[in-house]
Formats: structure tokens, sequence, C-alpha cells
């Protein structure tokens, strides 16, 4: 009999390092690659009424969905691709062509969970199963000095323990062969914007760079950060900057949709560091992909206490309020302190902030204007190109002092961060033109308003 199986390809849009890919594989004379929107994704909203999936982000997923069609064809495959509810869709095909197993890359997060289980459940009633593989980490859980329910809370403490006793493995190859199958089915249509009613818009000039979706692009960008302009060399100096397309990585997008996983990204960087020195810098851009795991674990660990407004502390913040009116002047950058309206029209046009900005302007909605952080979060979830639950509702978390950090509170001083990282205005000249002409101290000025 001919051992069938699907992998649903989920945020894990690549061929090379996907454990599930590999073990579909090993079990099956037949592998059938699927890819599902779910409208819940494309077409839903927020709790606060924002869309769940912003259009710069969708935009990605559907480039990064037409790669790996085109990489699987060139492998002699086909991506199926359909439209619904993954848990109905991928069941409908399991039935249809008599497979024997799902294979996925499990995911850890409430909604994501919840997709899986019930998937699981269908497939029980049609006697198949899903199996699950990981590939979202640097470190796989099982080979962690700890529990994942001991995971240190505090990211110095998990650093330490991590770096100094596990070891990386190696990312898996990109199969030889990927045996499809002789059913015939029918490939399915790769949905167009329009068709989740995103409006079609120029990309904006001044975007840090072009955020093309796929495992290909994901690659070239590779390339340059390390290989062509060699930024990577000077990381550490530049990471804090919030103009132009190499101060950091610009890897986020394509890792949070898998394009690329993060142990590919941590062997290039041990084959740089062989090839051209290893310095503080190359170092700086693995501690901050532990950052990336460590979020990761914290969502394991404490579970939807990341979405809750007490956080991983369950800490009570009644001053927080969910007050929309407030909320939209920063949303929509009019708040009247420059350097956090040009960040959020950064994010408005493109869908990418720096960290740095991140921060600042996560802080003022939080510190300054003293609204739910939830909110500010959510609104990210919408927008941001590299949205990814863990990063992103633990870093709130963490700026909103419901996290893991000692500290209880973030507080950016904008004037400060001004001096620092915008000392020419630059990036708000470049961003927030309705400020521009106006000298440093009166930007200044408006700032310490802002904060007072
Ligand atoms: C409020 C807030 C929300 C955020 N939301 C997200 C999110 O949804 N998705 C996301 O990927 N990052 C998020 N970050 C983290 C960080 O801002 C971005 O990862 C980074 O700006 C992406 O740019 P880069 O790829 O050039 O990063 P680099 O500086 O080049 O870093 C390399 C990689 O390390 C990881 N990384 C770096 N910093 C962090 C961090 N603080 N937390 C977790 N991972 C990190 C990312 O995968 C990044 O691509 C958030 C930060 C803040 C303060």
């Amino acid at each position: 009999m001919v051992r069938r199986s699907i992998v649903w390809f989920r945020q894990d849009l690549r061929l090379a390092d996907n454990e599930a890919l590999v073990e579909a594989i090993k079990s099956s004379d037949e592998v059938i690659p699927v890819f599902v929107f779910d409208p819940r994704l494309f077409l839903g909203t927020t709790k606060f009424g924002f869309r769940k999936t912003g259009r710069y982000r969708a935009s990605l997923i559907l480039e990064s969905v037409i790669d790996l069609r085109r990489n699987l064809r060139k492998k002699g495959n086909e991506l199926l691709v359909r439209v619904g509810k993954p848990e109905v869709e991928i069941a409908k095909l399991a039935d249809q062509l008599k497979t024997s197993w799902v294979f996925c890359n499990r995911e850890r997060t409430q909604e994501e969970v919840d997709v899986q289980d019930r998937l699981e459940r269908n497939l029980w009633s049609i006697g198949q199963e899903v199996r699950f593989s990981r590939g979202k980490m640097l470190y796989y859980t099982q080979d962690l000095p700890f529990p994942v329910t001991h995971t240190p809370d505090q990211f110095t403490s998990f650093r330490k323990e991590v770096e100094n006793f596990t070891t990386i493995r190696k990312p898996l190859a990109v199969p030889a062969k990927i045996p499809a199958t002789t059913e015939v089915v029918e490939a399915g249509e790769v949905p167009t914007m329009a068709s989740f009613g995103y409006k079609l818009e120029e990309p904006d000039q001044r975007s840090v760079i072009e955020f093309r979706g796929g495992e290909i692009a994901a690659l070239q960008r590779l390339e340059h950060y390390f290989w062509e302009s060699k930024s990577i060399s000077h990381y550490k100096e530049t990471r804090n900057q919030m103009l132009g397309a190499d101060f950091s990585s610009k890897l986020s997008p394509w890792l949070a949709q898998g394009c690329i996983s993060p142990k590919t990204v941590y062997a290039a960087l041990k084959k740089y560091e062989k090839s051209h020195g290893a310095n503080e810098s190359t170092y700086w851009l693995f501690f901050e992909l532990l950052w990336r795991d460590f979020f990761r674990l914290m969502g394991k660990k404490h579970g939807n206490r990341i979405f809750q407004k007490g956080g991983i502390q369950q800490r009570k913040r009644p001053e927080l309020i969910d007050d929309m009116e407030l909320f939209e002047k920063w949303a929509s950058g009019t708040t009247g302190a420059p350097l956090v309206d040009a960040n959020m029209h950064e994010l408005n046009k493109t869908g990418f902030m720096s960290n740095r900005g991140r921060q600042i302007v996560s802080s003022f909605l939080i510190n300054d204007l003293q609204i739910n952080w939830q909110i500010g979060a959510e609104y990210f979830e919408s927008l941001l190109i590299d949205y990814d639950p863990c990063s992103n509702y633990g870093n709130w978390n963490y700026i909103a002092g419901v996290g893991s950090d000692p500290r209880k509170d973030r507080y950016f001083n904008i004037a400060s961060q001004t001096k620092r990282y915008d000392p020419e205005l630059e990036y708000i000249n470049t961003w927030a033109p309705e400020y521009g002409g106006q000298s440093f101290e009166s930007i200044q000025l408006k700032h310490e308003e802002a904060q007072a």
C-alpha cells in the first residue's frame, strides 16, 4: 500500500531546515504539501477591532506562498493551496487522498494551538493523526539544560545557562527529492490581495528595504547583510539606529514566517566568523536571536498570561485605561511628540519599525499616555510585517513592566533618545515632515512638553 502524507506548511514557508518536511519524506512514499489561507486571519479583526493581518504582512505571506510553490515545483512536487479553515480543509484532503498522516511544525500560542487541536480531532475521526515537528527556535527544547516549565524568567540567567550548556544543532538540508503523489488533485490558486479586500498601494520609497516574501528573498537578504556588505561586522554599533537598510539584519519578517530558520542564520554566522573573524557584533546577533528563543519559551511556560493585561507577573495596572481617542493619536502619529509620530508613520506606511523605535513608542503609550498596553500590542499585531505572537507580546510585557524584567518600568526619555539616536533629525525629517524645518531646540521642547 502507498504511504501518503500531507505536509501542512504554516509559519515554516521554506524547504531548508524544515523538520516536518524531512520527517514526512522519511515516513512516506508520497508527500503532499499544503498551505491554507485562513479567512479568520485574513478577514478577521482583533479584540480592539484592528484587522488581524495588515496588508504588509498579508502581502509578504502571499509572496512567500508563491515562492514556496515555485521551489516545490522545481523539485517535481506541487503546493496545494486552499482557502478556509485549516482544520477542515486539511482533514478533507486527508480523507479524499487517503493519507496516513499530516506532518506539521508545532505552534505554541493559543489561537494556533486551537487550530492544530481541532485538526487533530478531525483526523482522529477518520483514523489518521497529526505528527508534530519542531523548527521555530535556535534550540530544541529537549536539548535545554532545564525543562520548559523551569525556564529562568530573567533573560540573563536564561542566556548564561543555554550559552554555556547547550549546542545548537545543524540545520537540515533541503531534501534532494520530495516524492509527489500520483493522484490527480486540484492545485488551487493563490488568492490575490484584492480577494481579501486589501487595497493595492505603491510601496513607500522611504521604506528601509523592500521586504519581498519567500525563502529565496530571505537567503538573498542574509547574503547581502553578511557577505556582500559585511554589515554584520558592525552590528553592535549600528543596531540602535532607525534609518537605513543595513543598521540591523532586517531578517525578522522572514524569520517570523519561517522563510528562513534561526539555525540557518546561526550556521551562516559561524561560517562568517570563521572567514572574517568573530567580534562583539557577530556575537550580538546571536544574542538577539536568543531573545527570540527566550520569548518563545516564556510563551510556552506562561501560556496565555503573555496576552493578559497583568502579563506574566499578573501585576495589576488599573491606571492603564482603554482611552481609544488618545490611542488614535498615538496610532496615527499625531501625538505632538515628533520622534513618536515619525516612528508611527513609518509603521503605518511600511509595516516595519526599528527596535529602538518600538521601545520608544511603546513606552510612550504606556508610561506617558497611560493607555492599556494590550491595545498597542494588538495594533502592532495587525501592522507589523514581522509580527510573531511571542516576540510581540513578550516585548510589550517587558516594556509594560508585567513581564519577566526585574525592572518595574522601562521609561524612555524621548528628548535624550533623540539626542542620542537622531541628533541631526534625519529620521524625524524623513518620517515626520510635518515638523520639517524646525530647529533641534524646538523639536526637543515638543518632546519635553509631551512627556511633562
Ligand atoms: C514592543 C515591541 C514589539 C516587538 N514585536 C516583535 C514582533 O512581533 N516580531 C519580531 O520578530 N520582533 C519583535 N520585536 C523585536 C525587535 O524589535 C525586532 O525583532 C527587530 O526590530 C527586527 O529587526 P531586525 O530583523 O533588523 O533585527 P536584528 O536587530 O537584526 O536582530 C536579529 C533578529 O533577532 C531577533 N530579535 C531581535 N531583537 C529581538 C527582541 N527584542 N525580541 C525578540 N526577538 C528579537 C529577531 O528575530 C531579529 O530578526 C518587538 C520589539 C518591541 C520593543
